[in-house]
């Protein structure tokens, strides 16, 4: 089922979803299964996977030359998502990026979906390669999430991209993209972000993820804002609970978000690391309990494989 669906059958009541990323190449599907079983019993509508970029290695030759190799860390994110609508009957929802990927192969991973019974994508641009300083679009690929948006779109009406197969033939995504209340990092400033925003949900897209914040006041700022900018669909929060102390700085640095005083200083007055925690999820339940107040369509968490915070954060909140 779609999202949108899903939202609208809701009737105003908060659901509760997750995501999470695919195991690292050599793992079996187990580990997966692992991170969502003890989440299952809160019903979730839908659950994430990313997506995670190939990188590059240096293979040095016999020569003393050296070849950059790209390799893969981890299984498919289609596969993945399969695998967890087969056992658990949820839908699943795969990221797709434009790093990485030919247009030709976005569209053989659209039609793989499709044929899967995949209802909803997140068309997003991807992050730099860790070995790149920016992204780098990949040749005859996308450049920024909206090229790739419009490609979902396109084969939503039936257009691949070497033949018009019709509306018979066509694709249904329901399409999801992201939004930042704290801006994107490269973005000059928050109204360029905002313009780039309401492209990609004039051009199709139907629902935004956020990036993770911790002020709640910067999401009701940002539905506001896109409100008044005619941005109409539902706009999911993304979470995400502090659960050590390097997160105080690892979390700004990657994500570019503040944490808000009161939460950075009673983590740092924690004498170790279970109460660090305890904060980190407390902070979250209250968090979470206003969200649902204000209207949060979905509260979503990034649980990047380990459900127990989430777990008690929405044993506290539902
Ligand atoms: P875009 O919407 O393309 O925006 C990128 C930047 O370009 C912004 O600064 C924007 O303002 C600007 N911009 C947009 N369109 C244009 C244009 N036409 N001309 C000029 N400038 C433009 N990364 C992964 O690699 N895998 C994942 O699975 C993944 N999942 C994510 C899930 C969520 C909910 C979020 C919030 C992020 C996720 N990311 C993921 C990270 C994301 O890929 C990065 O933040 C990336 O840097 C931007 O992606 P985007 O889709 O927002 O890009």
């Amino acid at each position: 089922m779609k999202i949108i669906d899903h939202i609208n059958n809701a009737k105003g009541n908060t659901l509760f979803s997750f995501e999470l990323l695919p195991p690292i190449k050599g793992q079996s599907i187990k580990g997966i299964f692992d991170a969502i079983d003890p989440l299952m019993e809160f019903n979730p509508p839908f659950i994430d996977v990313t997506y995670l970029r190939e990188d590059y290695i240096y293979k040095q030759h016999a020569n003393g030359l050296l070849e950059k190799v790209a390799y893969r860390k981890r299984p498919s994110t289609v596969a993945t998502c399969a695998a967890i609508m087969n056992k658990y009957k949820v839908d699943a929802v795969p990221h797709l990026i434009c790093g990485g990927f030919t247009k030709d192969e976005t569209e053989n991973a659209l039609i793989d979906m499709q044929f899967l019974g995949i209802d909803n994508v997140l068309v997003l641009r991807g992050d730099a390669r860790k070995s790149d300083n920016a992204f780098i679009p990949t040749p005859d690929g996308h450049a920024y999430a909206s090229d790739l948006l419009n490609q979902v779109t396109d084969m939503n009406k039936g257009k691949y991209l070497h033949d018009d197969m019709g509306t018979s033939e066509r694709t249904d995504f329901c399409i999801g993209v992201a939004g930042y209340p704290e801006k994107h990092f490269e973005s000059p400033n928050l109204d360029t972000d905002f313009k780039y925003l309401k492209l990609k949900v004039d051009l199709g897209a139907e629902f935004i993820v956020t990036q993770m914040f911790f002020d709640n006041k910067k999401y009701k700022e940002f539905v506001d804002k896109c409100r008044a900018n005619g941005i109409n669909v539902p706009i999911i929060p993304g979470l995400k609970p502090i659960t050590n102390s390097k997160q105080l700085m690892s979390l700004p640095k990657v994500f570019h978000l503040d944490i808000p005083i009161e939460l950075s200083e009673a983590i740092q007055s924690c004498s170790n690391e279970k109460d660090v925690k305890s904060v980190g999820i407390e902070w979250m339940i209250n968090q979470c309990k206003e969200l649902k107040e204000m209207g949060a369509p979905v509260l979503h968490f990034y649980t990047m494989g380990n459900p127990e915070p989430t777990k008690k954060i929405i044993q506290g909140v539902f």
